[in-house]
């Protein structure tokens, strides 16, 4: 009901709104994606790479004293633990090794904030392969680190020039690559967006998160399952992680947390569920932030890997469904609850996943709730955001 069906759709969202020359490349992969990443020896070779490299099964921690402060039972899924920070590997380690078994020799991708880059470049390095990352020529202004990362770990680094040099415009020079090159390349999508099959696909490399909170609950708690799954949205990929495998289990509430960033209302924001409406982006029907022209708005958060005018169509159908309930944080929220984690547990999160914990302050839960986070990814990347905003 709340998964994709054959034809790639969830519920009215989703499909594959592409360009005629792209129809071969998304073909093949539709086609083979889940014959190979079922078949036994794929997922020997991937859980082995989640394990020795990646370092999985990542903890869920007893968050005692953020539970005592709320009064509920408060888990944390410790993706911040994975190798690179962040949950993003999960996906691009399945993609590289899909790619592989596709006959491919090399594999592009494009990048906002440069944490796919990242997470791409590194198994681009992990396997091998040339790797080709596209990025906004402002983007790269603003992401020296990140870039820095990328061309150490062998990476090409192209910018994008056109438009408005972001995001959107990298976007278009990486499919514009898969289109001259359909043969010898693979393009990895780093979240849960883009034209079927990629939101599927990604969501499944990422439920894995999902499949050992369900495992770990069971020996840590006394429960069988959660009564909540938390995570914070961008694309969504880390969210659709830890709902994956109880989407279709009612019992189990699932909470998306969106970037208001500085107030819903205020035109500088990045909550697309409660200002987008239904519109087309990277090849997927969704909700989508847009002028009444159909003209894509640019959206703002204080956090990158949120700040994206779009989300899945995975996330848009639990929105319309009611399935999910979805709950907008400002940036001040995100960065006080950033705070008080690292000031209560000694965990400084990532700013995107910041936002995840301030529903603290929003919402209450009953004592004996079992609420999940999915702590997306640590904060050592966002500690000049942090020293600025609290004037460390
Ligand atoms: C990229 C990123 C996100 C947002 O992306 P999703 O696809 O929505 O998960 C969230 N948290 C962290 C730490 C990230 O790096």
């Amino acid at each position: 009901m709340y998964n994709v069906n054959e034809k790639g759709f969830y519920g009215e969202f989703g499909g594959a709104f592409i360009p005629e020359m792209l129809k071969p490349n998304v073909d093949e992969l539709r086609e083979n994606y889940l014959k190979i990443s079922e078949s036994e020896d794929f997922q020997r070779e991937f859980h082995q790479l989640l394990k020795d490299y990646v370092g999985r099964p990542t903890p869920l921690y007893f968050s005692k004293r953020l539970s005592e402060k709320y009064q509920t039972q408060i888990y944390l899924k410790r993706e911040d633990l994975c190798h690179t920070g962040a949950h993003k590997v999960n996906n691009t380690i399945g993609q590289i090794l899909l790619a592989q078994k596709l006959g491919k020799k090399r594999i592009i991708a494009e990048t906002g904030a440069g944490q796919h880059g990242v997470a791409t470049a590194t198994v681009c390095a992990l396997m091998g392969m040339p790797c080709v990352i596209y990025m906004g020529a402002i983007d790269i202004k603003r992401q020296a680190p990140n870039v820095a990362r990328m061309k150490m770990l062998g990476a090409k680094v192209v910018a994008a020039e056109s438009g408005s040099k972001t995001l959107k415009d990298a976007t278009n020079e990486a499919i514009r690559d898969w289109i001259n090159n359909p043969e010898d390349t693979h393009y990895i999508i780093g979240s849960v967006v883009g034209p079927h099959p990629f939101p599927d696909m990604v969501a499944r490399f990422q439920s894995v998160i999902s499949k050992e909170v369900m495992k770990q609950l069971k020996e840590q708690s006394h429960k069988s399952k959660p009564d909540y799954v938390l995570a914070c949205v961008g694309g969504g990929s880390n969210a659709a992680g830890i709902y994956y495998d109880f989407l279709e289990d009612t019992e189990v509430g699932i909470i998306a947390v969106e970037a208001a960033g500085k107030g819903v209302s205020t035109g500088e924001s990045a909550a697309t569920s409660q200002l987008g409406r239904q519109g087309i982006i990277h090849g997927s029907k969704t909700l989508l932030m847009q002028n009444a022209d159909g003209q894509i708005t640019e959206p703002y958060s204080i956090s990158a890997g949120l700040d994206y005018p779009g989300i899945g169509p995975m996330h848009a159908h639990l929105y319309a469904s009611k399935r999910a309930e979805f709950i907008s944080v400002t940036d001040d929220d995100a960065m006080q609850a950033g705070w008080e984690l690292s000031q209560l547990e000694g965990i400084i999160p990532a700013i995107e996943t910041a936002h995840a914990f301030a529903v603290f302050k929003e919402r209450k839960f009953e004592p004996d709730d079992v609420v999940v986070i999915n702590l997306s990814g640590r904060g050592d990347k966002d500690l000049n955001t942090y020293m600025e905003y609290f004037n460390l």
